[in-house]
């Protein structure tokens, strides 16, 4: 079985009408890179920057980032990378940022409320990924909005990062795809004013879920309950990946729902083309993508839609689709 889905790997990712799915590589480690590429991934849909501020202390300097940066984009060109902004904060702990002690500190400062805060630790950040887009396909990828306002400032940082970095007579890419994550509801439910602002969108399901739900995503005693099956999240799915298409703003997904077949179908039917997962899990989800079409995937998602509870979706999943898988 093992050796069927690994010899799968250099197989499209197509529906079985021939849509296609691209399926990319959710990054921690820079080593993660090559081991995606080895999966068949068709690029980086994130690349959780974290790592690089955690465990030590001293922040990481500009010469550092982009060194890091740059491995990864040369390990996966041609392919696309998105690179997301620092997502420290709430459940990602970094000893070198003074964060303040909150009560709750998932709805506090975090991700991009911080980068705002400390704008020339965000700007050594985006000086580094500018200088990375020298060398292959990059974009930018901003966790944890909200409001308006946050992208506009970010926009006017990564203006300000491109300027130093073109001063100094450092080569970049002129043009640097600058997108979102939407994993706040208030930001799913704005989609359609957030694509004025954003150039691409990717749903982030694992704090989604939290946040829609009010679950804590690290919470043993209600980790049943916190369901990406759950209707209200299959709306909010649906609501973006509809907006992303009325308004030509790509939508992907990376939370870690995308590694589950039976939910990977069910994206599928929602609208998503694009989805990022652990590497590990990309060879499957393709041999599920493949044996359903578009019409039937969305045949199911209706009906998904439809349900009262996750549980009536996931009961309708079992029956209807895992028999097909
Ligand atoms: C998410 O929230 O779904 C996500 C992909 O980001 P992270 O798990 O890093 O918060
Ligand atoms: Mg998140």
């Amino acid at each position: 079985f093992a050796r069927r889905l690994l010899s799968a790997r250099h197989k499209p990712c197509v529906t079985a009408d021939n849509v296609p799915v691209a399926l990319k590589a959710n990054v921690e480690l820079p080593a993660e890179a090559i081991l995606a590429v080895d999966h068949g991934a068709q690029g980086i849909g994130l690349y959780r920057t974290e790592f690089l501020y955690i465990d030590r202390t001293t922040q990481p300097g500009e010469d550092e980032q982009y060194e890091v940066y740059r491995a990864i984009v040369e390990a996966v060109s041609p392919q696309p990378v998105t690179l997301r902004t620092f997502d420290i904060g709430g459940d990602k702990f970094a000893s070198t940022f003074q964060l303040p002690a909150e009560m709750n500190p998932a709805l506090g400062l975090r991700a991009v409320r911080l980068a705002l805060k400390q704008p020339e630790v965000f700007l050594t950040q985006l000086r580094a990924m500018v200088r990375a887009s020298a060398h292959g396909d990059v974009r930018i990828m901003v966790p944890m909005v909200a409001s308006v306002h946050e992208m506009r400032e970010v926009r006017r940082l990564l203006s300000q990062a491109i300027e130093q970095v073109k001063a100094r007579g450092q080569a970049f890419e002129e043009h640097i795809p600058l997108g979102m994550m939407i994993e706040v509801p208030a930001a799913a439910v704005m989609a359609d004013v957030f694509a004025r602002e954003a150039e691409f969108f990717s749903l982030g399901t694992n704090d989604l879920v939290q946040y829609a739900l009010a679950i804590d995503r690290a919470s043993q005693s209600l980790a049943a309950q916190a369901s990406p099956f759950d209707p209200a999240i299959l709306r909010l799915i649906k609501f973006v990946t509809d907006t992303g298409a009325n308004h030509k703003r790509a939508v992907s997904l990376c939370g870690a729902m995308a590694s589950d077949p039976l939910a990977a179908c069910l994206l599928v039917g929602l609208g998503l083309r694009e989805l990022s997962m652990e590497a590990a899990a990309i060879p499957e989800i393709k041999e599920a993508i493949r044996r359903l079409t578009v019409e039937e995937a969305e045949a199911i998602a209706l009906r998904a839609l439809a349900c009262d509870s996750a549980d009536a979706v996931e009961e309708l999943l079992a029956r209807e689709l895992a028999p097909r898988l």
